[in-house]
């Protein structure tokens, strides 16, 4: 059975898709099987795993209107060593035709739940908002993993998404909890960083990460190539911190 997990913060631009594709391929490196599912209309989670999003004849888009099953639907990175169910603009309508359709914020965990023995981690990159698309992201899901960059407003940022997690844990998964808290482009030479990476802990524990990613300018030309850095430059130390990162969340997994 498949643990999956949201890779969730609705500011756009903190490094949701980085985590997200960068922990795909750490988990892959480390023997995991891996879906990583893109619910966003960008789709740069698609093309950064190698996938051009603008030849896939399946997406999450069909996948969630139930025109096609993951297993269809999904393709297969070879480069990164594992799956993507991919998203394109298609993606940007089934918001809107959506509405009205029964069980609509469960359609992707059904959808995953026929595939689940398939894989031993599945990621999703929400987009940056709490709408449909990321509720159908939170209903599907064990855990949220959230990335957040260590400044000023970040503890405020943070309150919507925590308030969002509580609704749906109450309302429609009771699964779901936030798994952890990610510090993400995090440069130890600013004092606010380690200030805010202090007040992080103090507030929510254990629910930090150990691991922590540094700001690295190969993770962010990896996208260019359409890899995730880890695959683009693995000796990097952002590379490096991802792949601790994925040893850190399989030890999580043992203890839910
Ligand atoms: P989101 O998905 O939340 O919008 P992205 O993952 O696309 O955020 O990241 C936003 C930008 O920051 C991208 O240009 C990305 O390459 C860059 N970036 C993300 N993480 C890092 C990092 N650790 N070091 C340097 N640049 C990063
Ligand atoms: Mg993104």
């Amino acid at each position: 059975m498949a643990r999956i997990f949201c890779v969730a913060n609705q500011k756009g631009g903190v490094g949701k898709t980085t985590t997200t594709v960068n922990l795909a391929a750490g988990l892959a490196k480390i023997g995991q099987r891996v879906l990583m599912v893109d619910l966003d209309p960008q789709g740069n989670a698609t093309m950064g795993s190698g996938i051009d999003k603008r030849k896939l004849e399946l997406t999450v888009y069909d996948v969630l209107l139930e025109s096609a099953g993951v297993a269809e639907a999904r393709v297969r990175s070879d480069k990164c060593g594992y799956d993507v169910l991919g998203a394109n603009r298609d993606l940007a309508g089934a918001e809107v035709e959506l509405v009205g359709v029964d069980r609509r914020e469960r359609r992707l965990r059904e959808a995953l739940g026929k595939v689940s023995q398939d894989y031993d981690f599945v990621l999703i990159d929400c987009p940056p908002s709490l709408s449909m698309l990321t509720l159908n992201g939170l209903c599907s899901a064990h855990g949220v993993i959230v990335p957040m960059q260590c400044e000023y407003f970040a503890l405020e940022g943070l309150t919507d998404l925590v308030n969002t997690i509580k609704q749906v844990h109450a309302n429609l998964n009771k699964d779901l909890q936030i798994i952890g808290l990610l510090r993400v482009m995090y440069d130890p030479r600013i004092t606010l960083q380690q200030q805010v990476s202090e007040q992080l802990k103090d507030h929510f524990k254990d629910k930090v990460f150990d691991t922590v990613i540094p700001r690295n300018v190969r993770l962010a030309e990896a996208p260019s190539y359409g890899l995730p850095g880890v695959v683009f430059d693995p000796a990097a130390r952002g590379s490096q911190a991802f792949v601790e990162f994925a040893g850190e969340m399989v030890e999580r997994i043992r203890k839910m």
